[in-house]
């Protein structure tokens, strides 16, 4: 089982509901990293502690 962020509740302003999915914290932090570079944000300590307080565990439906 993986480990998701959801967009949305990272930045809900941002209007986006991408859900950032890994295997691993550490793959869910790259591909989150990637993922702001979508949104023109620059992935900086304070942006990736922030994603980090978000991570939920991926449930299978
Ligand atoms: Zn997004």
């Amino acid at each position: 089982m993986g480990k998701i962020i959801d967009c949305n509740k990272v930045n809900p302003a941002s209007g986006c509901s991408h859900v950032v999915r890994g295997d691993t914290e550490e793959e869910l932090m790259k591909n989150a990293a990637e993922h702001a570079k979508e949104h023109g944000l620059e992935p900086t300590p304070e942006l990736l502690e922030m994603v980090k307080s978000q991570i939920e565990e991926e449930k299978i439906a």
